[in-house]
């Protein structure tokens, strides 16, 4: 049997600047100012054994040093741990902070030892992260959001398509929830017009519709052919979900503001999504993200996570029903590596673990770091 400890543990908070001021229909409604840098939270995880790992949590827009600050905190109860008791650390580190509550910030602040644990576990048996959870594939499918955001204009839309499917991306998401409704039915309709009928094609709303809005707005999209409408109402409601995907052909989708396993369970059991979008590092990492992605099996639901592809892919290759997962180049500079793409595939990296390593970039965006144990 292998016995092991955590013997050390180095928190880092990065700032990750974007390279253009990102808006989504939540700027063009009045609720939030372009966003400018993502707060990344890591944990470097060492073992007596001299075993290694990397987990990431993060942040858009505020809530970073909050994380920060809550993972400084509860970062003791893992030493000593043997790091292969993932649920049982997981657990200690909820307790540690059970008055932070068991959702939002508490629980981010534990997917990056909770990612970071799967990882050591992952290089220790010389595996990739998804072939030690199982793999159903090795690669999966993909689909650029990046280029469709609502600071982009419609001529610059187009190119950006050209040049997603050229990079070997295999669909593409636009942002819609505009206040002026039209707006948005002119750029789906001018994309799905440049990407002839079957390219598959997403929109995103990003909680922006009333129900009536979105009944209405989904009607209207149905004859375009859509993968799925993203977010049509608030992110709290099922019910909502529920009745637009009831109603629809074209599918629904929702899950990525849902931050533990009983916020997406509610979606789950009340049927308010035919693609889940769990969001790993924001449900508290992989172990909660599991749990998810069972239920969802069971219930019929198809599985789309959320954001950081360079841990979801990982992920996406074990479930059994074929993910999209999302592609966002923003994380990149982040690490040395990239993840390759093929005929509208992602390639599941074959390097030990999620294969990742922080890059001189990352080291020297970092604002805060703090040390526990001894390490290496
Ligand atoms: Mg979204």
């Amino acid at each position: 049997m292998i016995q092991d400890t955590v013997t050390g543990i180095r928190l880092r908070s990065v700032a990750l600047p974007l390279q253009t001021p990102i808006s989504d229909a939540k700027v063009l409604t009045g609720r939030q100012k372009p966003m400018t840098e993502i707060a990344i939270l890591f944990c470097e995880v060492e073992s007596g054994e001299g075993h290694r790992g990397l987990g990431i949590s993060y942040s858009k827009r505020a809530g970073g040093p909050g994380q920060f600050a809550h993972a400084r905190e509860i970062a003791p109860a893992l030493l000593g741990e043997d790091p292969s008791d993932i649920a049982k650390a997981w657990d200690k580190l909820a307790w540690a902070g059970a008055s932070a509550g068991r959702s939002g910030l508490a629980v981010q602040a534990i997917g990056a030892f909770d990612v970071a644990l799967w990882d050591v576990k992952a290089r220790r048996a010389g595996l990739p992260l998804a072939k030690l959870l199982g793999a159903q594939r090795d690669s999966v499918r993909c689909y650029n959001t990046s280029g469709g955001f609502l600071h982009t204009p419609l001529e610059e839309l187009l190119v950006n398509t050209d040049r997603s499917r050229k990079k070997g991306i295999g669909g593409i998401k636009l942002k819609v929830g505009q206040p002026d409704w039209a707006e948005d039915i002119r750029r789906v309709s001018r994309v799905r017009e440049h990407l002839g009928d079957v390219f598959p094609l997403m929109v995103d709303a990003n909680q922006q519709w009333d129900r009536p809005t979105a009944m209405r707005m989904g009607r209207t999209f149905e004859r375009f052919n859509l993968i799925w409408i993203e977010e049509p109402l608030d992110c709290t409601d099922a019910a909502g979900h529920a009745a637009l995907a009831a109603a629809l052909d074209t599918p629904i989708a929702t899950g990525e503001m849902l931050t533990s396993v009983s916020e997406h369970w509610d979606f789950i059991r009340q049927g308010g999504a035919d693609f889940l979008m769990p969001d790993a590092p924001r449900v508290g990492g992989i172990t909660p993200f599991l749990k998810i992605a069972t239920l969802a099996e069971f219930a019929g639901l198809t599985i789309a996570p959320h954001f950081s592809m360079e841990l979801h892919i990982h992920l996406a290759a074990a479930m059994q029903r074929e993910p999209w997962v999302e592609h966002f180049e923003w994380l990149e500079p982040l690490f040395n590596e990239r993840l390759d793409l093929e005929d509208g595939r992602m390639l599941v990296p074959t390097r030990p673990g999620l294969g990742l390593s922080l890059s001189e970039q990352a080291l020297a965006w970092t604002r805060e770091t703090a040390g526990f144990g001894s390490l290496g």
